[in-house]
């Protein structure tokens, strides 16, 4: 059987077509899985028994259930879902003032092996599909009752890692008579997957790229993240220049500052001289100690002097707020929990 969520619109109506059905009936089943947000074919009510029957046979809805449900006292939520596989992932909500934002995941456990992040030291098992990205959405949704404004690719897996579903989901989320979110409410955040980087770049989107670059010199990145040792920095900034003036978007570097690694004055001074005059911003984020892990999070104090140094040299620079920590929520904190 297959998931009739990994259709876009114009595959769905040949999937019709094929069933020798209407092509607009592709449309109204669309518009009940994405508008009306319904979990069961024999909800679509304006479709014909027979059609419904038919759709029973051929595809599921492939609902996820809510394993767990966590809720931190700032309001962020945290899903466990049943991937209906055996397998589970996580996926956040946050709540702020500008609207509500997930973080969904692209993979179940990520290869990357970033030294600093909980989903490293976990067994990678697969990608997702474009109907389990979309689904995270559509869950928390019905759960909530509420729309999702914006929607980002930072929980477990590397998005680049995962391209052809990322993108169809995007394409899903995207399109106006599904989701309806648009491009730019939606990041993608990736650790360095060079050639998908000019590969991101062509496809001219309007959602926003964010990089996760940490450090600024070589010897420092390869200790935290293991993909730098097959792209490294000055690669990376070409891929992102090229980025910047294919698209003329800005690129948003993330940092996660770790007491005494990477957090002074000096690391600092190093960042501004590789992003200077790049169409860039720079979201610094308190590293999340993860169990065993060797980095610690930097004091108020110093997160504040390397904000403050970023942006007296030009460089827009802002602090991530921390949200969900209490409940393990919070970046770098997932992990692909087993069922039992
Ligand atoms: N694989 C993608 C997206 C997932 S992580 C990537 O690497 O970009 C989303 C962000 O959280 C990344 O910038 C990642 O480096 C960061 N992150 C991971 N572990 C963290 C931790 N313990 N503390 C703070 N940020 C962390």
């Amino acid at each position: 059987m297959k998931n009739i969520k990994e259709y876009n619109l114009d595959e769905l109506q040949n999937e019709l077509l094929s069933m020798g059905e209407k092509k607009y009936r592709a449309e109204q089943i669309f518009k009940w899985i994405y508008v009306d947000k319904v979990k069961e074919f024999d909800e679509m009510t304006n479709l014909s028994i027979e059609l419904r029957e038919k759709l029973k046979q051929n595809y599921t809805m492939c609902n996820f259930n809510i394993l767990k449900k966590q809720e931190s006292s700032d309001g962020t939520k945290k899903y466990l879902f049943d991937v209906l596989d055996g397998n589970a992932i996580e996926t956040v909500l946050m709540q702020y003032h500008h609207g509500i934002t997930i973080c969904v995941s692209s993979q179940i456990g990520c290869k990357m092996g970033c030294k600093f992040c909980a989903s490293t030291g976990i067994k990678f098992v697969r990608s997702l599909s474009c109907g389990e990205i979309v689904e995270q959405i559509l869950a928390v949704e019905q759960d909530i009752g509420d729309k999702i404004s914006n929607i980002v690719f930072m929980g477990i897996g590397e998005p680049f890692d995962n391209y052809d579903n990322v993108m169809k989901a995007i394409k899903v989320i995207n399109n106006q008579k599904g989701l309806n979110i648009g491009a730019r409410h939606i990041s993608i955040s990736t650790s360095g997957l060079v050639p998908m980087i000019y590969k991101f770049a062509d496809e001219e989107l309007q959602c926003t790229l964010s990089i996760s670059l940490h450090a600024t010199n070589d010897e420092k990145r390869s200790k935290m993240m293991p993909i730098n040792n097959r792209y490294n920095i000055q690669e990376l900034m070409k891929a992102c220049k090229y980025y910047i003036e294919k698209t003329n978007k800005r690129i948003s570097f993330e940092y996660a500052l770790a007491k005494d690694n990477n957090d002074n004055l000096d690391d600092a001074k190093e960042l501004v001289k590789l992003l200077k005059g790049m169409l860039c911003h720079v979201n610094l984020i308190p590293i999340n100690k993860i169990e065993n892990g060797e980095f610690t999070k930097s004091s108020n104090e110093n997160i504040i002097r390397f904000r403050d140094y970023l942006n007296e040299k030009g460089i827009v620079a802002t602090i991530r707020r921390e949200l969900g920590a209490d409940i393990d929520a919070a970046c770098g904190q997932l992990r692909r929990k087993n069922l039992v």
